[in-house]
């Protein structure tokens, strides 16, 4: 029999949003390779003797580097039958999944992929607030704030999408990124927001416009949401947002 792995996606944070398909091949799981910014509660499907093996990979922290963790797939998947990939939201959006499909096809090894939802998704609908609506935007665009080379993307096109932005990894580069859209054209009016841990008890967001939004006090993983959308942002959200600025301004 050919090795093979199973590349999950475990949803947005919330264990309950993983999907039927993924719990089942957790259980069936011989050995689980799982990101750090997977819920530790998607975890209690995998069967007791199984072993999860922890391959942090988070922006910025000390984590284990890319080649590693494909060296470690490849050589689950050359000794264990049932051997997972277990990543947060989906796999293919921003999550190296593609590389990793890469290097174990590369060795002859099969890949099952079961998506996941996506943050990009889900944590803006954790406040009600659609990506995309046929009144507000005709689309919507996921892109990185985050970029190992430097480069930046074509913020003039981005401006005149009329899409919903989305930024996952951020927070970091958030100051800057607010600058280039403006100096792209766009208004300081539009609405905007952060949302971190999105979907998880420990969820916080601020609302407020592409002028006025600031990262202070967030340490994510965050996502920022860019767009008319941001108005079905429930009032909550920017009640607690003003509340917490008042409170530390006090
Ligand atoms: N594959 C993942 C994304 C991995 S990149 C997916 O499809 O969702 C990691 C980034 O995703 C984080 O830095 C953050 O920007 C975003 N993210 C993931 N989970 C999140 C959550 N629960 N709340 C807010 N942002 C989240």
């Amino acid at each position: 029999m050919r090795p093979r792995v199973t590349l999950i996606g475990a949803g947005p944070g919330d264990p309950e949003l993983m999907t039927l398909k993924a719990a089942r091949a957790l259980a069936a799981a011989d050995v689980v390779l799982v990101d750090e910014l997977v819920n530790r509660g998607c975890l209690a499907h995998v069967r007791t003797g199984a072993r999860v093996i922890e391959v942090g990979k988070r922006g910025g922290c000390k984590s284990t580097p890319q080649a590693f963790i494909e060296k470690l797939l490849i050589q689950h998947a050359k000794q264990e039958r049932n051997v997972v990939r277990l990543k947060g939201g989906d796999p293919f959006v921003f999550g190296r999944g593609g590389e990793e499909v890469e290097a174990l096809r590369a060795q002859g090894i099969e890949v099952e992929i079961i998506p996941g939802i996506t943050a990009g998704t889900a944590v803006p609908a954790s406040l009600g607030i659609p990506v995309t609506h046929r009144e507000f935007a005709r689309g919507v665009t996921f892109i990185t704030g985050h970029t190992n080379d430097g480069t930046e993307p074509n913020w003039q096109a981005l401006a005149g999408s009329g899409t919903t932005l989305v930024i996952y990894m951020g927070l970091k580069s958030l100051e800057k990124t607010l600058a280039a859209m403006k100096a792209a054209g766009m208004e300081s009016t539009i609405p905007a927001c952060i949302i971190e841990n999105g979907t998880l008890p420990n969820q916080r967001q601020r609302v407020a416009t592409l002028g006025t939004l600031s990262g202070d006090g967030f340490t994510g993983p965050a996502l920022i949401v860019i767009g008319d959308v941001v108005r079905f942002a429930r009032v909550e959200g920017e009640m607690r947002a003003a509340a917490e600025l008042k409170a530390r301004a006090a």
